[in-house]
């Protein structure tokens, strides 16, 4: 096992990863720039090393300052958490250079998934079903009009190094497709530095379901059962719950196994996410995270494996926490990512927190750095906190965040708590009928009621 692991994030996930190595009786480093001095993290923490200025690319996508924050405190591995460098293979590679466990997959995997093209066909390859589109990158000297025109309209024109929904258009008609060649290459260029796009069937109204899967390196692996992911704006995640309200046993089951066996084939290391759309009951692979995610307490609570603490154990060699017929799936769990936006204009609201409530009771996790007095910078993402709830059944796991969401508390700034005090009311969020659009389109109908 590791002797001291250095967290190379913030926030909440930073805190995350610290609670897991405290119970594993690990010390830990926290890294922090300026901005962050007074951040829970660094307070829990072992140790800490002040990175850089505010700025991510000066501070927590600083390389040499992550390296020489480990090799002043001799710690011995890196957690990469979500988003800044999890996914940065070159950075995986650079600490087993200099003799430092990367908490995550091979650097092959994660080169390989981060690239959504090569990402596809090899999930293609290994039997996982995928959307139809085109066979690769779409150039300037392909018959993007042809390739569009079998795939069927609307089309989505996608970016091969996408990533948080941008470098993404659709074209619904044929005279839409060059305009949105054109803008998707560019916004692709702009933001990842790559301009390869390529085309996918645009599904209409599907659902995003996502299979959490669990990997030895060593060819073993087993999946812990699907999140749905459906309720989105910008295509970011806002509400996530497992199981899916629309997904029986068998079809769990099924997926999950195919899931599970590409990932024994491939030897997967660590945690990982296999993300669908899932329409008339077929499954379409759009992508593979290869990190820890977000939305990740939601498997927890229903499967009561803690999944950032085997992701340190199977990093340090360790067995898989049990075997797929140990896995079961129990009650229902759901997601509330609590940001610090306007919640009808979703303009951010950093600033002083005034007064911090959190709910508690039966089946009520919240997963937060937040605490009264704390200033949320404006250079980061707007995260307030994750309010997890737990349930026998969907339908007790909806009274519990009912009132977990009435008593909690956040004043001085504004968030996006009256937004899902108004979605757990809702007709079809309590009926579980709801699909990646419901959520812009039932917003667009709050902003204009007069349209209606
Ligand atoms: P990113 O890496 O940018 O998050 P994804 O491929 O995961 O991109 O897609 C993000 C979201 O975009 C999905 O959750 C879904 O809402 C939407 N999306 C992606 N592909 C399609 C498609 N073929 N048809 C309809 N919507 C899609």
């Amino acid at each position: 096992m590791f002797d001291k692991i250095l967290i190379a994030n913030r926030g909440e996930i930073a805190l995350r990863i610290l609670r897991a190595c405290k119970e594993l009786g690990i010390a830990t480093v926290a890294v922090h720039s300026t901005a962050d001095a007074d951040a829970m993290h660094v307070r829990l923490s072992d140790e800490s090393v002040c990175i850089g200025p505010p700025p991510s690319k000066d501070s927590y996508l600083n390389v040499p300052a992550l390296l020489a924050a480990c090799e002043i405190t001799g710690a011995d591995a890196v957690h990469p958490g979500y988003g800044f460098l999890s996914e940065n293979a070159r950075f995986a590679e650079i600490l087993s250079e200099h003799n430092l466990h990367f908490i995550g997959p091979k650097a092959e995997h994660i080169r390989l998934m981060g690239d959504k093209i090569e990402a596809k066909k090899t999930a293609k390859k290994l039997g996982i079903p995928v959307v139809p589109g085109s066979d690769g990158a779409v150039g300037p000297d392909d018959d993007a009009l042809g390739i569009a025109r079998k795939i069927g309209f609307p089309v989505l024109v996608k970016a091969a190094a996408g990533g948080g929904g941008r470098g993404m258009k659709v074209a619904h008609s044929e005279a839409d497709l060059l305009m949105a060649l054109s803008t998707a290459a560019n916004e692709a260029k702009s933001a990842f530095g790559d301009a390869s796009v390529y085309l996918e069937k645009y599904l209409q109204k599907p659902r995003h379901i996502e299979i959490q899967i669990l990997g030895d390196g060593r060819g073993g692996a087993i999946h812990l059962g699907e999140r749905d992911c459906s309720l989105q704006r910008r295509h970011q995640k806002v509400w996530e719950e497992g199981p899916s309200p629309v997904l029986s046993a068998a079809a769990r089951a099924k997926i999950g196994e195919t899931c599970a066996k590409a990932m024994r084939e491939m030897k997967y290391l660590g945690v990982g996410t296999i993300e669908f759309l899932f329409e008339d009951g077929e499954f379409y692979f759009i992508e593979m995270n290869t990190r820890i995610q977000v939305e990740h307490p939601v498997t927890e609570s229903i499967t009561d494996i803690d999944l950032v603490l085997e992701q340190i154990r199977i990093a340090a060699g360790g067995e898989l926490p049990a075997r797929q017929e140990e896995v079961q799936v129990i009650g229902h769990a759901i997601e509330c990512r609590i940001n610090a936006e306007n919640p009808v204009t979703f303009r951010p609201s950093p600033g002083r927190i005034l007064q911090y409530h959190p709910p508690g009771g039966l089946g009520v996790r919240i997963d937060s750095a937040v605490y009264q007095g704390y200033t949320i910078p404006p250079y980061y993402d707007s995260l307030v906190g994750k309010l997890i709830v737990h349930g026998k059944t969907r339908a007790e796991c909806l009274m519990r965040l009912r009132r977990a969401l009435d008593e909690m508390v956040v004043e001085g700034i504004e968030t996006t708590l009256p937004l899902f005090r108004a979605l757990v009311r809702e007709d079809d969020i309590i009926n579980g009928d709801y699909h990646i659009h419901w959520l812009e389109q039932y917003l667009a109908g709050k902003a204009e009621p007069a349209a209606k």
